[in-house]
């Protein structure tokens, strides 16, 4: 068995006073050159806002989709009923326009700011002085071929950011039939 370094950012929406400085300086720290714009629709972390209902909520770019999906998740909370998609994690989701860069299309997928070297904490957590954000790193054991996967899907997830998932796609189709022949 390896062992694996989890990273966990807990989200404590209670506390979250809508600032919204994650979603600042999420941009900031992924511009290109670092820190040379703010840009929030370019943020991996968004904070959904509704005053009237009194709530915050922070929700993280996660995993990428090409497909809007079939099923809906209901999220009631505090006695109040939230529309399905408001608080899904889902990249690139063609039903909505969160977690894609309005410049290029290419999804947002939060990264937990790697960065070498490596930050003691993600910039959001850093700047959330509220604690609505905190950090946790855990060590986990996992299977040697799990491992390999993960690593494989972070590097085949880089590439899908840098050149657009169906250049990517295109390539391995291309890849596989020279192999092939
Ligand atoms: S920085 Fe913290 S308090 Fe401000 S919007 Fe983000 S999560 Fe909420
Ligand atoms: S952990 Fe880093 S990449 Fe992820 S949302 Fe926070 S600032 Fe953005």
């Amino acid at each position: 068995m390896a062992k694996k370094k989890v990273k966990v950012v807990k989200i404590n929406p209670e506390e979250c006073t809508g600032c919204l400085a994650c979603e600042a300086i999420c941009s900031a720290f992924h511009a290109t050159p670092k820190y040379s714009s703010v840009n929030p629709a370019k943020s991996r972390i968004h904070v959904y806002w509704d005053p009237l209902r009194n709530i915050y909520m922070p929700v993280y770019s996660g995993p990428h989709v090409e497909a809007e999906c079939l099923g809906r998740d209901k999220y009631v909370i505090g006695g109040k009923e939230y529309d399905e998609c408001l608080f899904c994690r889902a990249v690139a989701c063609p039903s909505r326009d969160l977690f894609k860069d309005p410049d290029s299309g290419l999804p947002l997928r939060c990264d937990m700011c790697e960065d070498e070297p490596p930050l003691e904490e993600p910039m959001c957590v850093q700047v959330c002085l509220v604690d609505a954000l905190t950090y946790e790193e855990r060590e986990e054991e996992v299977e040697e071929e799990e491992e390999k996967l993960d690593e494989l899907e972070m590097g085949l997830e880089a590439l899908i950011e840098k050149y657009g998932f169906d250049k990517v796609t295109d390539t391995l189709a291309r890849i596989s039939i020279s192999k092939q022949g």
